[in-house]
């Protein structure tokens, strides 16, 4: 029977069998290779990123833990072999079990979405940091990720709300919400037409000249007058 690691938390501290099994992947380099969850400031041995659980939640931090932001830590990474190119002096390759974590990938600001360091600097953070990791299906910010706009379809009927400061003009009345009913007893105000029910079609117009035409007359044709385009 496979082994399956118990899901860490906040203050997580593997057991001595669990130290031997469990390994968290660097953010950076993608590669399973930390034996702590995420916050654990140990530098990866195959891209010398550090750890740092903030520069994780907010990938354009810089001057962390580690001095450039992780975004720029994974292009290093891709051209230099290390998370900054002075650094590649002092990597190694993978080792043989030091796998890629399921899925990972650099972070893509067209699909990802991270919170706002400075909005969001005292907010809290997930129970479980192994959450952070935005390449997962368990990100915490996943329903963010896909409301993101270049993924956000409105529902149908849908109405954007008005723009700040907006005001309607004089005299205009905002329609009644669906399945809306006037009081018993309301009685509408004078010159009111209540709108036709969806679906109405006016009648016909009738002949405003019932009699037959006079001698010689001609009819104009089906489209006079001509409708300008
Ligand atoms: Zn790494």
């Amino acid at each position: 029977m496979t082994w399956v690691p118990p899901r860490p938390n906040v203050g997580f501290e593997p057991t001595p069998q669990q130290k031997v099994n469990l390994k968290f992947p660097c953010p950076c380099c993608g590669r399973l290779i930390f034996k702590k969850p995420p916050g654990s400031k140990i530098a990866c041995e195959i891209c010398y990123w550090i750890d740092d659980a903030s520069q994780l939640r907010w990938p354009t931090l810089a001057n962390g833990m580690n001095f450039v932001t992780l975004m720029t830590a994974q292009r290093n990474y891709g051209l230099h072999g290390a998370c900054e190119s002075h650094f590649a002096k002092n990597v190694r390759q993978p080792g043989p079990n030091e796998y890629l974590d399921n899925g990972f990938r650099p972070i893509d600001p067209a699909i990802d979405f991270f919170e706002d360091p400075v909005a969001t600097a005292r907010s809290p953070w997930p129970q479980d940091p192994t959450l952070l990791f935005y390449w997962r299906p368990t990100f915490w910010l996943r329903p963010q990720t896909q409301n993101a706009p270049q993924y956000r379809q409105p529902p149908p009927g849908y109405v954007p709300p008005p723009p700040p400061g907006y005001a309607p003009p004089p005299g205009y009345v905002p329609p009644p919400p669906p399945g809306y009913a006037p009081p018993p007893g309301y009685v509408p105000p004078p010159g009111y037409v209540p709108p036709p029910p969806p679906g109405y079609v006016p009648p016909p117009p009738q002949n405003p000249y019932p009699q037959p035409p006079p001698p010689g007359y001609v009819p104009p044709p089906p489209n006079y007058p001509p409708t300008q385009r």
